[in-house]
């Protein structure tokens, strides 16, 4: 029940949108409510008042906008903003279309967000996050979430995910940025949830929502061959490695892959953290699938999971070839160039090899906790799954 006596129906939903575009706000996301009969302009004059308290109209990046809708647009309206690019004019021609009522504020792209969050549906997948909210003194000000607690709640629910980083010691449930959100938990189970938030120690908790989500659901991603990847979507891409992982500057890893119909870069980026051990190990010759966002200049794929469908097996070589007539080692020519008998002078091309033990399994590998994107469907769900 809010203070003006609507009853809110369901759970208020937050949507993450694609997270490729570059204009968009940090965590792209949208929320959206479902109230009972209620009379549209109160509910407007509600909505409107909110947004002149809350939005950060200041903030550069962000284009707030609001939409009031008596029936939800197609699921497809979420999809193409998930996965794709929308114009603010497509929007605003589809609002006109359904009758809604709407406001954007300055350049109103937030109306993107605002229709797909009331489009989206959980039909084939959700999860929840309970967010708590910090008191109004304390925003803008170092939040005190106790990291250990964390730990014992991550631990203790396993139906939560995305808790804490514990190689690269990141308390991931509490935000970077100065907005209200004292942490957020997200997990795959209501009930649990309320329970995991009793375990966490931390300063005051002004409020708390459970939010419906689509986060931790891999609905951003599309399959597609190679040559038909475009900048800004997110895709599962399999090929074979056709260049060798190398770091470059800032510690970026970048290797390539190709299929039938083309070739394409995929990088690991520093703040992948030790995900870039796992890439570099990979060699010429071995088949991958890789999820992840595409960025345009130059055309890369962004690797957020990778599955290493076939590792090629690799030779190395441990000594020079014997001499069948002789039976001592022959000698090597130069680089590249073969070996020969320094007694009778018989040659071979063919050194004595061993096959090199490969230091990565096949199978899936994900990015580390703090480097996850909220869309990402965290390996740990498909456990999930199994289990509840
Ligand atoms: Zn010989």
């Amino acid at each position: 029940m809010t203070e003006e006596n609507y009853d809110i129906v369901g759970h208020p939903r937050l949507v993450r949108l694609n997270p490729n575009i570059p204009w968009k706000t940090r965590g792209n996301g949208a929320v959206s409510i479902q109230v009972d009969d209620g009379d549209l302009n109160r509910i407007r004059f509600i909505v409107e008042e909110a947004m002149k308290k809350y939005a950060r109209m200041d903030d550069e990046q962000t284009n707030p906008g609001f939409v009031i809708l008596e029936e939800p647009p197609s699921f497809e309206t979420y999809e193409k903003a998930v996965k794709e690019i929308v114009s603010i004019e497509e929007t605003k021609q589809l609002l006109d279309s359904l009758g809604a009522d709407y406001k954007g504020y300055k350049n109103s792209r937030g109306l993107i967000g605002a229709t797909a969050s009331v489009a989206w549906s959980p039909k084939h997948d959700k999860t929840y996050e309970l967010i708590t909210y910090r008191e109004e003194n304390k925003w803008g000000t170092k939040r005190t979430v106790d990291d250990e607690s964390v730990k014992k709640m991550d631990k203790t629910f396993l139906s939560t995910f995305d808790n804490y980083d514990y190689e690269n010691n990141h308390n991931r449930l509490v935000p970077n940025s100065p907005c209200p959100i004292l942490y957020g938990i997200r997990g795959e189970n209501e009930e649990e949830l309320i329970r995991a938030h009793s375990l966490i120690k931390s300063e005051a908790v002004d409020n708390l929502l459970i939010f419906e989500t689509n986060q931790g659901t891999d609905e951003h991603l599309q399959k597609k061959n190679i040559a038909d990847i475009q900048p800004y979507e997110s895709v599962v891409a399999e090929g074979q490695v056709n260049k060798n992982p190398h770091t470059i500057e800032g510690g970026h890893v970048i290797f390539s892959i190709k299929d039938s119909t083309g070739r394409i870069d995929c990088a690991a980026y520093e703040p992948t953290k030790q995900f870039r051990k796992v890439i570099r190990e990979l060699c010429t010759g071995d088949v991958v699938e890789v999820h992840g966002g595409v960025r345009e200049q130059p055309l890369t794929i962004n690797i957020e999971k990778i599955d290493i469908k076939q590792l090629k097996k690799q030779l190395e070589k441990v000594e020079n070839p014997i001499c069948p007539e002789c039976g001592k080692h022959m000698k090597s020519k130069g680089t590249d160039q073969g070996y020969k008998c320094k007694r009778c002078g018989t040659e071979s091309d063919k050194a004595i090899v061993t096959e090199k033990k490969r230091a990565i399994q096949t199978g899936f590998h994900e990015t580390p906790v703090c480097a996850r994107r909220h869309l990402s469907k965290p390996l740990k769900r498909w456990v999930n799954h199994n289990a509840f």
